[in-house]
């Protein structure tokens, strides 16, 4: 393996672009840079400097990316090597343990990219599995050396699921398959706020379960006693109609276009002791159900809208405004008085005021007298560090039409 200390590769900085480097930000875009020296690797270490030539940070080289350096470390002092990624990983570890105060739940995340200074790098543990997105040129190439550490956190094996697109802009290829470990099993089974669930990290969305979302179907669980009609929109695998149903909600009818997440929530359902009759699924398109209910005025006491991202970028947000303005709209003309909404979304280029004032004028149009009783966001195993806001992307309002 090639040296990764040496600084062979030098990035030198444009007068002036060092500012955001001095703040921690750990992205370096391509216009901030005046000149490379050295062999340009996908992946290999660099050291950045600024016009000054004075020592910024140490970071993974992309040659094809718009973001051509993501930094791994702003101490000169510090090598990128395999203690590196141990201390890293295990810092990440020990914050998981602050963050539940030592109790664990079954599935979390471990690490979080530049949330946990490992820009590239998501690690979900279910139990004693993980299963790993390497999103980044430069865990790729450390991703041996990453997932045997891993396996400590790990020990039945560790999986990698990097189908992810952002990896094409590295100009790598996506890939999925068995890192560590003998053998990785098709299902995963875990509890989640008393709930069974199994996800199925081979072939599910992202990881096989988003686990960003636990509190938010926690604090479901907790308002939806009493409601006898409840509609999960984009429902994946169940999780809020599982969590509504534990709650106290009489029925739930759980909508996505996808007939194996659907056949995957209706066996969590049974496992946890569910009737079809009180939960309920429908392979629709919910822009389509959503209009045919209010056609036939059909009303809900709950509804949960937890769209995919709907904006990639921010040239895509004016577009993506519009859809979640069609959805909550509507979902607001189907609240019964008394009536709760509970609408995310996890695009990073809607931000929390757009999405606010999206939520806002869905209410006014449909003359809801909606009360905001909650501003949601994504779980804390998924932290959001002070130096790189883009890390927070789920945005979620709960509130209730009077
Ligand atoms: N709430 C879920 C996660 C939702 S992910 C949970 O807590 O686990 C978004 C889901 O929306 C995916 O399952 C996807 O299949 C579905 N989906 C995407 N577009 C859709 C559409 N137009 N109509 C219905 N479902 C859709």
């Amino acid at each position: 393996m090639a040296d990764h200390t040496s600084g062979k590769l030098l990035v030198h900085l444009k007068s002036g672009k060092e500012k955001s480097l001095l703040r921690k930000h750990p992205w370096i875009f391509s216009g901030a840079i005046q000149a490379v020296e050295g062999n340009q690797a996908p992946g290999e270490t660099v050291e950045v400097f600024s016009s000054k030539g004075e020592f910024l940070a140490r970071g993974a080289y992309s040659p094809q990316s718009r973001i051509p350096v993501k930094v791994w470390t702003f101490r000169e002092d510090e090598p990128v090597d395999e203690s590196f990624f141990e201390e890293k990983i295990k810092q990440a570890m020990l914050l998981r343990k602050k963050i539940f105060s030592g109790k664990l739940p079954d599935a979390y995340r471990l690490v979080y990219a530049e949330s946990d200074e490992l820009p590239g790098l998501i690690v979900d543990l279910y139990g004693p599995y993980a299963v790993c997105q390497f999103t980044s040129a430069g865990t790729d190439r450390f991703k041996e050396l990453i997932s045997a550490i891993l396996l400590r956190y790990a020990p039945e094996g560790v999986y990698e699921r990097s189908d992810v697109d952002s990896r094409l802009k590295d100009g790598l290829e996506l890939r999925t398959g068995l890192l560590c470990g003998k053998s990785f099993p098709d299902a995963l089974p875990f509890m989640e706020n008393g709930i069974r669930f199994t996800c199925r990290p081979k072939d599910g969305h992202k990881t096989g379960f988003y686990l960003d979302q636990r509190i938010n179907r926690r604090l479901l669980m907790e308002s939806a006693a009493g409601a006898e009609e409840v509609l999960n929109c984009f429902s994946y695998t169940g999780g809020f109609g599982l969590a509504a149903l534990k709650g106290g909600a009489r029925s739930v009818l759980n909508v996505d276009t996808s007939a194996s997440a659907l056949e995957i929530a209706a066996e969590q359902a049974s496992m946890n002791g569910f009737s079809p009759d009180q939960f309920k699924t429908l392979q629709a398109d919910v822009f389509q159900y959503l209009r045919s209910c209010r056609d036939s005025r059909k009303t809900f006491d709950l509804i949960i809208l937890d769209p995919p991202k709907f904006a990639e970028n921010f040239v895509h947000r004016e577009r993506a405004a519009r859809g979640y303005k069609d959805i909550n709209l509507l979902a607001m003309k189907l609240l019964r008085p008394g009536g709760k909404l509970f609408t995310f979304s996890c695009s990073g280029a809607m931000d929390r005021d757009l999405f606010g004032k999206v939520v806002d004028s869905a209410a006014a149009d449909a003359k809801v007298n909606f009360r905001i009783t909650g501003y949601l966001s994504q779980g804390p195993d998924h932290p959001v560090s002070s130096a790189f806001p883009e890390g927070l992307y789920l945005k979620g309002i709960s509130g209730i039409a009077l």
